[in-house]
Protein backbone atom coordinates (compact mmCIF):
# COMPACT_ATOMS: atom_id res chain seq x y z
CA UNK A 1 0.00 0.00 0.00
CA UNK A 2 1.42 3.15 -1.16
CA UNK A 3 0.94 5.83 2.08
CA UNK A 4 -0.33 8.95 1.86
CA UNK A 5 1.06 11.48 4.28
CA UNK A 6 -1.04 14.71 4.79
CA UNK A 7 0.55 15.37 8.66
CA UNK A 8 2.82 17.84 7.79
CA UNK A 9 1.68 19.95 10.03
CA UNK A 10 3.06 17.84 12.72
CA UNK A 11 6.53 17.08 11.27
CA UNK A 12 7.77 17.28 7.39
CA UNK A 13 10.19 15.30 5.78
CA UNK A 14 13.98 16.06 5.54
CA UNK A 15 14.26 17.05 1.89
CA UNK A 16 17.37 15.03 -0.12
CA UNK A 17 18.61 18.46 -0.76
CA UNK A 18 19.01 18.98 2.98
CA UNK A 19 20.06 15.66 4.06
CA UNK A 20 23.05 16.08 1.69
CA UNK A 21 24.36 19.27 3.19
CA UNK A 22 23.88 18.40 6.44
CA UNK A 23 25.53 14.84 6.15
CA UNK A 24 29.83 15.74 6.11
CA UNK A 25 29.42 17.71 9.21
CA UNK A 26 28.68 14.16 11.20
CA UNK A 27 31.61 13.00 9.06
CA UNK A 28 34.61 14.42 7.31
CA UNK A 29 33.52 17.95 8.48
CA UNK A 30 32.91 17.45 12.17
CA UNK A 31 34.46 19.81 14.63
CA UNK A 32 33.86 21.84 17.24
CA UNK A 33 32.31 25.20 16.36
CA UNK A 34 34.09 26.78 19.65
CA UNK A 35 37.87 25.15 18.77
CA UNK A 36 40.12 27.30 17.27
CA UNK A 37 41.76 25.01 14.72
CA UNK A 38 41.07 24.29 11.09
CA UNK A 39 38.11 21.70 12.09
CA UNK A 40 36.30 24.07 14.55
CA UNK A 41 36.35 26.95 12.26
CA UNK A 42 35.44 25.24 9.32
CA UNK A 43 32.18 23.97 11.40
CA UNK A 44 32.14 27.52 12.70
CA UNK A 45 31.76 28.98 9.06
CA UNK A 46 29.44 26.75 8.56
CA UNK A 47 27.33 28.18 10.99
CA UNK A 48 27.52 31.89 10.42
CA UNK A 49 26.79 30.45 6.57
CA UNK A 50 23.61 29.35 7.89
CA UNK A 51 22.80 32.17 9.92
CA UNK A 52 22.69 34.08 6.43
CA UNK A 53 20.29 32.04 4.65
CA UNK A 54 18.14 32.08 7.46
CA UNK A 55 18.56 36.05 7.96
CA UNK A 56 17.77 36.34 3.82
CA UNK A 57 14.60 34.47 4.56
CA UNK A 58 13.07 36.67 7.03
CA UNK A 59 14.76 39.55 5.72
CA UNK A 60 16.98 40.80 8.54
CA UNK A 61 20.04 40.41 9.81
CA UNK A 62 22.55 37.75 10.71
CA UNK A 63 23.32 38.70 14.13
CA UNK A 64 19.27 38.57 15.18
CA UNK A 65 19.20 34.63 14.67
CA UNK A 66 19.97 32.42 17.62
CA UNK A 67 19.50 28.91 16.99
CA UNK A 68 17.67 26.44 19.33
CA UNK A 69 16.45 23.15 19.85
CA UNK A 70 13.26 23.63 18.38
CA UNK A 71 9.87 25.75 18.70
CA UNK A 72 9.30 24.60 21.69
CA UNK A 73 12.72 26.01 23.34
CA UNK A 74 12.36 29.36 21.10
CA UNK A 75 8.78 29.83 22.97
CA UNK A 76 10.14 29.02 26.17
CA UNK A 77 13.22 31.35 25.74
CA UNK A 78 11.14 34.09 24.62
CA UNK A 79 8.32 34.21 27.22
CA UNK A 80 10.86 33.97 30.48
CA UNK A 81 13.66 35.96 28.61
CA UNK A 82 11.66 38.90 28.67
CA UNK A 83 9.79 38.46 31.83
CA UNK A 84 11.94 36.77 34.16
CA UNK A 85 13.80 40.62 34.73
CA UNK A 86 10.37 41.36 36.11
CA UNK A 87 9.35 38.62 38.12
CA UNK A 88 13.30 38.68 39.43
CA UNK A 89 12.58 42.61 40.82
CA UNK A 90 8.47 41.66 41.35
CA UNK A 91 7.68 44.63 39.56
CA UNK A 92 4.54 44.15 37.43
CA UNK A 93 4.18 42.45 34.13
CA UNK A 94 1.13 41.72 31.92
CA UNK A 95 1.63 38.87 29.39
CA UNK A 96 -1.07 39.42 26.60
CA UNK A 97 -1.37 36.06 24.58
CA UNK A 98 -4.45 34.20 23.22
CA UNK A 99 -6.67 31.43 23.66
CA UNK A 100 -5.85 29.15 20.52
CA UNK A 101 -1.59 29.20 20.97
CA UNK A 102 0.71 26.03 21.07
CA UNK A 103 1.21 24.52 24.26
CA UNK A 104 4.72 25.92 23.98
CA UNK A 105 3.10 29.12 25.01
CA UNK A 106 0.21 28.56 26.95
CA UNK A 107 1.82 25.87 29.56
CA UNK A 108 4.76 28.70 29.39
CA UNK A 109 2.42 31.21 30.29
CA UNK A 110 1.09 28.96 32.61
CA UNK A 111 4.11 28.30 34.53
CA UNK A 112 5.25 32.45 34.26
CA UNK A 113 1.49 32.87 35.87
CA UNK A 114 2.67 30.60 38.48
CA UNK A 115 5.55 33.06 39.32
CA UNK A 116 3.67 35.97 39.38
CA UNK A 117 3.05 37.21 35.95
CA UNK A 118 -0.29 38.56 34.80
CA UNK A 119 -1.22 36.87 31.70
CA UNK A 120 -4.37 37.44 29.60
CA UNK A 121 -6.03 35.05 26.81
CA UNK A 122 -7.69 36.59 24.28
CA UNK A 123 -10.53 34.66 21.97
CA UNK A 124 -10.16 34.22 18.70
CA UNK A 125 -13.03 35.15 16.72
CA UNK A 126 -15.42 32.19 14.87
CA UNK A 127 -13.08 31.87 12.39
CA UNK A 128 -9.67 31.44 14.70
CA UNK A 129 -8.48 34.42 14.47
CA UNK A 130 -7.25 37.19 16.62
CA UNK A 131 -9.29 40.64 15.88
CA UNK A 132 -7.44 44.08 16.44
CA UNK A 133 -10.07 46.10 17.97
CA UNK A 134 -10.02 43.15 20.72
CA UNK A 135 -6.21 42.77 21.06
CA UNK A 136 -6.18 46.87 21.03
CA UNK A 137 -8.88 46.41 24.17
CA UNK A 138 -6.80 43.86 25.76
CA UNK A 139 -3.63 45.87 26.08
CA UNK A 140 -2.68 47.76 29.21
CA UNK A 141 -0.38 49.79 30.89
CA UNK A 142 1.78 47.34 32.26
CA UNK A 143 1.25 45.14 29.72
CA UNK A 144 5.58 44.17 28.56
CA UNK A 145 4.92 41.27 26.39
CA UNK A 146 2.42 39.88 23.61
CA UNK A 147 2.35 36.72 22.13
CA UNK A 148 1.01 35.64 19.20
CA UNK A 149 1.01 32.97 16.72
CA UNK A 150 1.71 33.84 13.19
CA UNK A 151 -0.59 30.65 11.63
CA UNK A 152 -2.74 28.53 13.37
CA UNK A 153 -1.23 24.94 13.37
CA UNK A 154 -4.62 23.38 13.79
CA UNK A 155 -6.62 25.32 11.15
CA UNK A 156 -3.70 27.00 9.21
CA UNK A 157 -5.49 30.54 9.97
CA UNK A 158 -3.12 33.41 9.67
CA UNK A 159 -2.97 36.24 12.20
CA UNK A 160 -2.79 39.55 11.59
CA UNK A 161 0.52 39.95 13.41
CA UNK A 162 2.10 42.98 11.59
CA UNK A 163 -0.96 44.53 12.18
CA UNK A 164 -1.01 43.79 15.90
CA UNK A 165 2.81 44.95 16.16
CA UNK A 166 1.63 48.09 15.26
CA UNK A 167 -0.94 48.51 17.64
CA UNK A 168 0.83 47.59 20.23
CA UNK A 169 3.86 49.81 19.14
CA UNK A 170 1.07 52.86 18.89
CA UNK A 171 0.10 51.91 22.72
CA UNK A 172 3.05 51.88 23.85
CA UNK A 173 6.43 51.69 22.35
CA UNK A 174 8.28 49.42 24.82
CA UNK A 175 6.05 46.31 24.61
CA UNK A 176 7.63 44.13 23.50
CA UNK A 177 5.85 41.61 20.31
CA UNK A 178 7.02 37.76 20.00
CA UNK A 179 5.39 35.40 17.73
CA UNK A 180 5.71 32.02 17.07
CA UNK A 181 5.89 31.49 13.10
CA UNK A 182 6.43 27.58 13.46
CA UNK A 183 3.46 27.02 11.31
CA UNK A 184 3.98 30.24 9.11
CA UNK A 185 8.19 29.76 8.34
CA UNK A 186 8.41 28.59 4.44
CA UNK A 187 4.62 28.83 4.09
CA UNK A 188 4.29 32.32 4.22
CA UNK A 189 6.74 35.32 3.56
CA UNK A 190 8.00 36.62 7.22
CA UNK A 191 9.55 39.93 6.28
CA UNK A 192 11.30 41.01 9.39
CA UNK A 193 12.38 44.24 7.66
CA UNK A 194 8.74 44.88 6.10
CA UNK A 195 4.90 44.24 7.00
CA UNK A 196 6.32 42.80 9.97
CA UNK A 197 9.22 45.74 11.41
CA UNK A 198 7.42 45.81 14.53
CA UNK A 199 7.97 42.22 15.91
CA UNK A 200 10.73 41.91 18.47
CA UNK A 201 11.32 37.87 18.46
CA UNK A 202 9.96 35.39 16.61
CA UNK A 203 10.39 31.59 17.44
CA UNK A 204 10.56 28.82 14.02
CA UNK A 205 11.41 25.32 13.85
CA UNK A 206 13.23 23.05 11.77
CA UNK A 207 11.23 19.94 11.73
CA UNK A 208 8.43 21.92 10.18
CA UNK A 209 9.65 23.51 7.39
CA UNK A 210 11.88 20.11 5.93
CA UNK A 211 14.61 20.29 7.95
CA UNK A 212 15.55 18.06 10.89
CA UNK A 213 13.40 17.61 14.03
CA UNK A 214 15.63 19.03 17.31
CA UNK A 215 16.16 22.33 15.30
CA UNK A 216 15.00 25.82 15.91
CA UNK A 217 15.43 29.30 15.50
CA UNK A 218 14.35 32.49 17.54
CA UNK A 219 14.77 36.16 15.96
CA UNK A 220 16.02 38.61 18.43
CA UNK A 221 15.33 41.88 17.15
CA UNK A 222 18.71 44.18 17.92
CA UNK A 223 18.68 46.02 21.56
CA UNK A 224 15.83 43.49 22.97
CA UNK A 225 16.98 42.18 25.82
CA UNK A 226 16.44 38.52 26.71
CA UNK A 227 17.51 36.67 30.35
CA UNK A 228 18.94 33.32 29.06
CA UNK A 229 17.24 29.87 29.74
CA UNK A 230 20.55 27.92 30.15
CA UNK A 231 23.58 28.61 31.39
CA UNK A 232 27.17 27.58 30.46
CA UNK A 233 29.09 28.53 27.25
CA UNK A 234 28.99 31.74 25.76
CA UNK A 235 27.77 29.92 22.79
CA UNK A 236 24.51 32.13 20.74
CA UNK A 237 25.62 35.80 22.16
CA UNK A 238 25.22 33.83 25.45
CA UNK A 239 21.92 33.14 24.81
CA UNK A 240 21.62 29.89 24.34
CA UNK A 241 25.31 27.95 26.40
CA UNK A 242 25.65 24.76 24.93
CA UNK A 243 27.66 23.59 21.85
CA UNK A 244 26.07 24.20 18.51
CA UNK A 245 24.08 21.47 16.51
CA UNK A 246 25.90 22.05 13.64
CA UNK A 247 24.64 19.54 11.28
CA UNK A 248 21.33 20.50 12.47
CA UNK A 249 22.09 24.57 11.76
CA UNK A 250 23.27 23.69 8.89
CA UNK A 251 20.73 21.76 7.87
CA UNK A 252 17.96 24.45 8.94
CA UNK A 253 20.40 27.40 6.44
CA UNK A 254 20.01 24.76 3.40
CA UNK A 255 16.16 24.60 4.17
CA UNK A 256 15.47 27.96 4.69
CA UNK A 257 17.39 28.38 0.76
CA UNK A 258 15.12 26.38 -0.62
CA UNK A 259 11.82 27.97 0.96
CA UNK A 260 13.32 31.17 -0.49
CA UNK A 261 13.51 29.69 -3.83
CA UNK A 262 9.91 27.71 -3.55
CA UNK A 263 8.20 30.78 -1.92
CA UNK A 264 9.78 33.36 -4.89
CA UNK A 265 8.30 30.74 -7.76
CA UNK A 266 5.25 31.58 -5.88
CA UNK A 267 4.72 27.67 -5.24
CA UNK A 268 2.87 28.52 -2.11
CA UNK A 269 0.22 29.09 -4.51
CA UNK A 270 0.30 25.46 -5.95
CA UNK A 271 0.29 23.97 -2.77
CA UNK A 272 -3.20 26.00 -1.39
CA UNK A 273 -4.33 25.21 -4.99
CA UNK A 274 -3.59 21.50 -4.40
CA UNK A 275 -5.16 21.58 -0.79
CA UNK A 276 -7.96 23.74 -2.11
CA UNK A 277 -9.02 20.38 -4.67
CA UNK A 278 -9.02 18.54 -1.70
CA UNK A 279 -11.18 20.17 0.71
CA UNK A 280 -13.92 21.25 -2.14
CA UNK A 281 -14.18 17.58 -2.85
CA UNK A 282 -14.66 16.45 0.52
CA UNK A 283 -17.28 19.35 0.99
CA UNK A 284 -18.90 18.14 -2.00
CA UNK A 285 -18.62 14.37 -1.69
CA UNK A 286 -19.58 13.99 2.24
CA UNK A 287 -22.68 15.65 3.65
CA UNK A 288 -22.92 17.65 6.89
CA UNK A 289 -19.49 18.89 6.14
CA UNK A 290 -18.08 21.93 7.13
CA UNK A 291 -14.29 23.89 7.41
CA UNK A 292 -12.75 25.18 10.88
CA UNK A 293 -11.49 28.33 10.20
CA UNK A 294 -11.08 31.11 7.72
CA UNK A 295 -12.35 30.59 4.13
CA UNK A 296 -12.22 32.73 0.94
CA UNK A 297 -9.41 35.02 0.57
CA UNK A 298 -6.85 32.31 -0.06
CA UNK A 299 -4.13 34.54 2.17
CA UNK A 300 -6.19 34.21 5.93
CA UNK A 301 -5.11 30.51 5.74
CA UNK A 302 -1.48 29.05 5.35
CA UNK A 303 -1.73 27.22 2.03
CA UNK A 304 -1.01 23.68 3.07
CA UNK A 305 -3.78 23.40 5.63
CA UNK A 306 -7.51 22.03 5.72
CA UNK A 307 -9.18 21.78 9.21
CA UNK A 308 -12.47 19.89 8.60
CA UNK A 309 -15.50 18.98 10.63
CA UNK A 310 -17.92 15.51 9.34
CA UNK A 311 -21.01 15.86 11.27
CA UNK A 312 -21.96 12.41 13.27
CA UNK A 313 -18.17 11.62 13.11
CA UNK A 314 -16.11 10.42 15.93
CA UNK A 315 -12.83 11.95 14.15
CA UNK A 316 -10.44 9.23 16.62
CA UNK A 317 -12.43 6.60 14.73
CA UNK A 318 -11.67 8.35 11.42
CA UNK A 319 -8.16 8.55 11.92
CA UNK A 320 -8.04 4.78 12.95
CA UNK A 321 -9.91 4.13 9.82
CA UNK A 322 -7.90 6.05 7.62
CA UNK A 323 -4.36 4.80 9.33
CA UNK A 324 -5.91 1.30 8.40
CA UNK A 325 -6.33 2.19 4.51
CA UNK A 326 -2.73 4.29 4.23
CA UNK A 327 -3.62 8.05 4.92
CA UNK A 328 -1.98 9.71 8.03
CA UNK A 329 -3.94 12.56 9.14
CA UNK A 330 -4.39 14.20 12.91
CA UNK A 331 -6.92 15.92 14.75
CA UNK A 332 -6.24 18.77 16.89
CA UNK A 333 -2.88 19.16 17.65
CA UNK A 334 -0.46 15.79 17.00
CA UNK A 335 0.95 15.99 20.61
CA UNK A 336 -2.78 15.49 22.00
CA UNK A 337 -3.26 12.16 20.07
CA UNK A 338 -4.12 9.51 21.93
CA UNK A 339 -5.88 11.93 24.36
CA UNK A 340 -9.70 12.38 24.08
CA UNK A 341 -9.30 16.03 25.02
CA UNK A 342 -11.22 18.12 22.16
CA UNK A 343 -8.79 20.80 21.10
CA UNK A 344 -8.20 24.15 23.05
CA UNK A 345 -8.31 25.38 19.47
CA UNK A 346 -11.94 24.63 18.13
CA UNK A 347 -13.23 24.82 21.75
CA UNK A 348 -11.86 28.46 21.78
CA UNK A 349 -13.53 29.20 18.08
CA UNK A 350 -16.99 28.86 19.79
CA UNK A 351 -17.21 24.74 18.17
CA UNK A 352 -18.83 22.54 20.92
CA UNK A 353 -17.00 19.20 22.42
CA UNK A 354 -18.61 17.35 20.47
CA UNK A 355 -17.86 19.22 16.97
CA UNK A 356 -14.51 19.08 18.24
CA UNK A 357 -14.45 15.90 18.43
CA UNK A 358 -15.75 15.48 14.47
CA UNK A 359 -12.64 17.76 13.23
CA UNK A 360 -10.18 16.19 11.50
CA UNK A 361 -6.63 18.38 10.31
CA UNK A 362 -5.34 17.62 6.80
CA UNK A 363 -1.98 19.09 5.79
CA UNK A 364 -0.30 18.69 2.32
CA UNK A 365 3.83 18.92 2.27
CA UNK A 366 5.45 20.13 -0.39
CA UNK A 367 6.22 16.20 -2.02
CA UNK A 368 2.07 15.78 -1.59
CA UNK A 369 1.47 14.82 -5.50
CA UNK A 370 -1.98 15.59 -7.01
CA UNK A 371 -2.48 11.68 -7.49
CA UNK A 372 -2.27 11.24 -3.88
CA UNK A 373 -5.28 14.15 -3.58
CA UNK A 374 -7.01 11.98 -6.43
CA UNK A 375 -7.14 8.90 -3.77
CA UNK A 376 -7.68 10.70 -0.74
CA UNK A 377 -10.77 11.93 -2.22
CA UNK A 378 -12.08 8.22 -2.77
CA UNK A 379 -10.55 6.92 1.02
CA UNK A 380 -12.15 9.91 3.04
CA UNK A 381 -15.62 9.68 2.01
CA UNK A 382 -15.96 6.22 1.65
CA UNK A 383 -14.11 5.71 5.46
CA UNK A 384 -16.76 8.83 7.04
CA UNK A 385 -20.14 7.03 5.00
CA UNK A 386 -18.93 3.83 6.79
CA UNK A 387 -18.11 5.29 10.11
CA UNK A 388 -21.84 6.77 9.75
CA UNK A 389 -23.38 3.66 8.80
CA UNK A 390 -21.83 2.03 11.96
CA UNK A 391 -22.73 4.73 14.17
CA UNK A 392 -26.23 4.41 16.51
N1 LIG B 1 4.43 26.10 17.97
C1 LIG B 1 3.59 25.61 17.05
C2 LIG B 1 2.55 26.50 16.45
C3 LIG B 1 3.70 24.27 16.66
O1 LIG B 1 2.85 23.77 15.74
C4 LIG B 1 4.68 23.46 17.25
C5 LIG B 1 4.78 22.02 16.92
O2 LIG B 1 3.79 21.37 16.64
C6 LIG B 1 5.54 24.02 18.20
C7 LIG B 1 5.38 25.35 18.55
C8 LIG B 1 6.62 23.22 18.87
O3 LIG B 1 7.73 23.09 18.01
P1 LIG B 1 8.82 21.95 18.29
O4 LIG B 1 8.17 20.65 17.99
O5 LIG B 1 9.95 22.28 17.35
O6 LIG B 1 9.25 22.08 19.69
Amino acid sequence: MERIYLDANATTPVLPQVLDAMRPYWEEKFGNPSSAHHAGQRARAAIEQARASIARLLNCSPKEIIFTSGGTESDNLALNGVLKPFLDKRQPAHLLTTEIEHHAILYTAQALRSRGANVTLLAPNREGVIEPEAFRAALRPDTELVSIMAANNETGAVQPIGKLARIAKAYNPAILFHSDAVQAAAKLPLDLSGALKNVDLLSISGHKMYAPQGTGILFIRSGTYLAPLLYGGPQERQLRAGTENVPGIVALGRAAELAQDWLSAYRDRELAALRDRLETGLLAAIPGSSVNGPVGDADRRSPNTTNLRFEGVDAEALLIALDMQGIAASFGAACQSGATEPSHVLLAMGLSAQQARSSLRLSLSRLTTSEEIDRALKIIPAAVARLRSLAP
